[in-house]
Formats: structure tokens, C-alpha cells, sequence
């Protein structure tokens, strides 16, 4: 549980003592969910064109370079795919392929063996169980290999427009700390998506993931956050950032 590291009175969020846990036991209030409505807006307007960094083509791509997305950055993963979709562009043709063809081709992704063993028995399972597409439940896609909740959630949400739940990766998770809207542990995904799930409004459950990492890539970065460079600021509590 992180330390909040200062009281804190601000429009729409109830001042919060040092360490006292705001929304983990309670729904969230009315006040809370306008805030959260509010800096969803005002992202909107810092970043219009905030959208998936993954480069996709279709569900099927989009499922396999989130698989390959994880431990490793967007930018590698885009390098590596569209060798890969070039060679494999179908279920069909990826579930034919040998793993060892596919670990040459994402080797530079990281955990390459694993991944390479992942998007080969996701494509099978894609052709043998779901008549070659990408399923569209939540629980459908958590039975294909490597695919966790984040995963599932990114390739429902963009490639579906299906908004299940929130995208919770490491910029979603320290920007929701910071910013006030869980006490959750930042590396706590599940908590966090389940208080910005109680939160926001439904629709924007998708585009929130996208505007979340694109402030952490440009502002609010791990370790030195511009606060005085950003746009939120104002209605920022700044939870755990050090002076
Ligand atoms: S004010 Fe600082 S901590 Fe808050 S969102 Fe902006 S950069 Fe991040």
C-alpha cells in the first residue's frame, strides 16, 4: 500500500490522511467519478490522437504483438512484426509454421523461446477450436496461451471496440497512483483496474489505457515526472512523487 505523501484537499477528491486507503473497501463517490471524468477530458484534449502504439492490421496481429508486447517495449515489438506478418499473415499459416522459425523472427522481443511457443499454439488453438478468428469473449481469450487480462483487454477494446475492462500496464498503474484514483499498490493491476473500472465511464474504459501511457511516455515519467510542464498539475495530488 503506498504512502500518501501529503493531505491533500482538491476539487472532487475528499482530503486523504497519510496511508488511509480511499476507494479499496468503498464505491467511489459522485465527486470522485466527476474528477475522474474531468482528467479524462482534459487528457483528451492534451492528446487527441492517442491510440494503441502496436502496429496491427487486424485482431489476429494485434492479439499476437501484445503477446510479444510483454517485458518489452512497443517500439521492439514493431521493429520484429512485419517480418513476421509477412511469413505468417493467417492463424492458418502461423499454425503450420515451425516454433523454431517463429523464435528467429522474435528473437528480439525478449523471453523469445516462450513467446515464439505462445503465438504458434494461440494460432492453433485460434484455427482447431475458433473456426480460425480471434474469439471476442474474455473468457474465450484467457484460454489461448499467454494471453493474460491485459492482454485480452487490449485486443478486445481495440480491435473489437469491446470495453471489458482497463488496460493496466506499468504507466497506467503509476499514473493512477499518482494522480489519486486508487490507494491500490502501483504494481497491483488488478486492484487498480477494478477502481478505475468503478470510476470511469464505461466507454472510455479503452481510450483511458492510451491516454495514461502516452502522458507517462511524455510527462509523467517513472522517475523524473515534469510536473511543472504538465497540464494536470492543478488538480494533481501527486501521490508518492518526491519533491
Ligand atoms: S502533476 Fe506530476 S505527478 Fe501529476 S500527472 Fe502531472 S507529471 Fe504526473
Amino acid at each position: 500500500m503506498p504512502v500518501v505523501n501529503h493531505e491533500t484537499k482538491i476539487h472532487g477528491l475528499k482530503s486523504v490522511a497519510p496511508g488511509k486507503t480511499r476507494m479499496a473497501e468503498s464505491k467511489p463517490t459522485a465527486n470522485e467519478k466527476a474528477r475522474a471524468r474531468r482528467l479524462l477530458k482534459k487528457l483528451e484534449g492534451m492528446y487527441p490522437d492517442a491510440h494503441c502504439a502496436l502496429n496491427h492490421r487486424n485482431a489476429f496481429e494485434l492479439l499476437v504483438a501484445t503477446i510479444l508486447s510483454a517485458q518489452c517495449t512497443d517500439e521492439t515489438v514493431n521493429k520484429a512484426t512485419p517480418a513476421l506478418f509477412k511469413a505468417y499473415p493467417t492463424p492458418e499459416k502461423m499454425a503450420r509454421a515451425k516454433v523454431a522459425d517463429l523464435e528467429t523472427l522474435v528473437k528480439t522481443c525478449g523471453f523469445y523461446r516462450n513467446k515464439a511457443k505462445n503465438i504458434h499454439a494461440t494460432a492453433v488453438m485460434i484455427v482447431e477450436d475458433f473456426g480460425g478468428d480471434v474469439p471476442r469473449t474474455m473468457d474465450e481469450l484467457l484460454s489461448l496461451p499467454g494471453v493474460a487480462r491485459k492482454t485480452a483487454n487490449v485486443v478486445l477494446g481495440n480491435a473489437f471496440n469491446i470495453n471489458e475492462g482497463v488496460v493496466v500496464d506499468t504507466h497506467v498503474g503509476r499514473l493512477s497512483v499518482r494522480l489519486g484514483l486508487t490507494e491500490a499498490d502501483p504494481k497491483n493491476a488488478v486492484a487498480i483496474e477494478r477502481d478505475l473500472m468503478a470510476l470511469l465511464p464505461r466507454e472510455a474504459w479503452t481510450q483511458w489505457s492510451h491516454l495514461l501511457i502516452w502522458h507517462g511516455r511524455a510527462v509523467c515519467k517513472a522517475r523524473k515526472p515534469a510536473c511543472d510542464a504538465c497540464g494536470l498539475r492543478r488538480s494533481c495530488p501527486r501521490v508518492d512523487v518526491e519533491d
